[in-house]
């Protein structure tokens, strides 16, 4: 009683470790090793989705905005980078390495 097994595992071309890569929803760099999920309507205003950002991103975003301004921004379509500051580390961390870590000024 041969039974036919279709194996195809040898015929599957997908790596192992085929991790899509990722871009920041903040600053649009790749991601690197850590990666934080960051809702962008807050989880208290019943936000559901998540994207993928950098740490220090996500740190930024909730440096600039509060729950509100985060509603606000989503429900107008209005960029995050629309706020200056937020622009301008945009633009300072575009040619740092994807695992840069500020570690300055912390513990405030
Ligand atoms: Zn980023």
């Amino acid at each position: 009683m041969a039974r036919k097994i279709r194996d195809e595992s040898w015929n599957t071309d997908e790596p192992a470790e085929s991790a899509p890569a990722e871009l920041c929803w903040l600053c649009g760099r790749p991601l690197g090793k850590t990666v934080d999920r960051f809702h962008p309507i807050p989880k208290s205003r019943g936000g559901r989705d998540t994207v993928p950002v950098h740490p220090i991103c996500r740190e930024t975003i909730d440096a600039n905005f509060s729950a509100g301004e985060l509603v606000r921004h989503a429900e107008n379509s209005i960029p995050l980078s629309d706020n200056e500051t937020v622009a301008r580390f945009i633009k300072w961390v575009a040619n740092k390495p994807a695992d840069f870590h500020s570690a300055t000024k912390a513990g405030r």
